[in-house]
């Protein structure tokens, strides 16, 4: 059985300001090349949703601005 990891990650929104905490949970084991990633909730006017395997798109309720969070850095 898979342990997961929990935790909250902090949004905040770039155009207006808008703070909000997504529920983030993850498989525990840093030798899996996959974490599978999910959004467990949200608390705040925002909405997020996985971008794929590890990105998190966040959605500003306020204001409709869009932003991501563990977004991979292009190399
Ligand atoms: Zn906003």
């Amino acid at each position: 059985m898979a342990a997961r990891d929990r935790y909250n990650a902090n949004f905040k929104c770039e155009n207006c300001g808008n703070e909000g905490i997504v529920k983030v949970s993850e498989d525990d084991y840093p030798f899996m090349k996959k974490l599978h990633r999910d959004v467990d909730g949200v608390e705040g006017q925002i909405s997020a949703h996985m971008n794929g395997e590890f990105e998190i798109q966040v959605t500003c309720l306020k204001c409709k601005n869009v932003g991501y969070l563990f977004k991979r850095k292009r190399s």
